[in-house]
């Protein structure tokens, strides 16, 4: 750490407070952003659980190998009001931090750790504008940090500034994104024989992970795996 990284970190510590998100808690750690308890409390996704809605969301199609998503996604609970703090209210450390999580949990399965990269999913150039930064890239540098598997963010281009999914249901996503993304042409070579995982905030249909999916499949990539933090039933 600089002398001025030192004094501006002294700085902030005098001027804020840091505070758990969740239950407004005092942080010893200011990096932590939410406190050990209610780190704890978050529901956790069963591996049968998982196998489960992987199933039942990829199973048809197989443009998917594997699947991990850390927690369940659910009306009001903890991990919708940090997936919800970190894409609209500009809380990116809460992206890294989810990252870590995620990648923690994966990091001894050599399905995952043997990829050749991490491909986030891609917003659109305007919601990006307005945004200013794409969340799934934020939770794939975490995941990155705790792996060491590179983040190629301009793999995938998305094409179509979808409308906002959540009042659609399942058919209407499909339809909603259905040929959204594009393959960046300075990659066509690169992705041959390759294995990639997608990486996304929250996966509630899976429609968005499998367009993703098969774009990278039909580029011939050999493998596509899909990390998320939540995972909606
Ligand atoms: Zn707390």
């Amino acid at each position: 750490m600089s002398i001025l990284e030192f004094l501006l970190d002294s700085i902030l510590d005098f001027i804020f407070i840091y505070e758990c998100e969740i239950c407004h808690r005092h942080l010893e750690d200011k990096k932590a952003i939410i406190c050990y308890d209610c780190l704890h409390k978050i529901e956790k996704v069963e591996p049968i659980k998982m196998n489960e809605t992987f199933n039942l969301k990829f199973g048809e199609h197989g443009y998917i190998t594997k699947a991990f998503s850390c927690f369940h996604f659910k009306e009001e609970n903890i991990i919708q009001t940090l997936i919800h703090e970190l894409k609209y209210r500009n809380k990116k450390s809460i992206g890294i931090l989810l990252g870590e999580i995620v990648g923690n949990a994966i990091k001894y399965d050599n399905d995952f750790t043997s990829a050749d990269a991490l491909i986030p999913v891609p917003l659109h150039k305007i919601r990006l504008r307005e945004r200013g930064y794409n969340q799934s890239e934020l939770i794939a540098q975490g995941i990155s940090k705790t792996t060491g598997i590179r983040v190629i963010n301009d793999m995938l281009i998305r094409r179509k500034n979808t409308q906002t999914q959540t009042k659609l249901n399942f058919e209407q996503r499909k339809e909603n994104v259905k040929d959204a993304f594009m393959i960046n042409k300075k990659y066509k070579s690169f992705i041959v024989g390759k294995k990639f995982i997608i990486v996304d905030d929250v996966i509630t249909t899976g429609s968005t992970i499998t367009e993703c999916a098969k774009e990278l499949i039909n580029s011939s990539a050999s493998q596509v795996l899909v990390l998320s933090v939540a995972i909606a039933s």
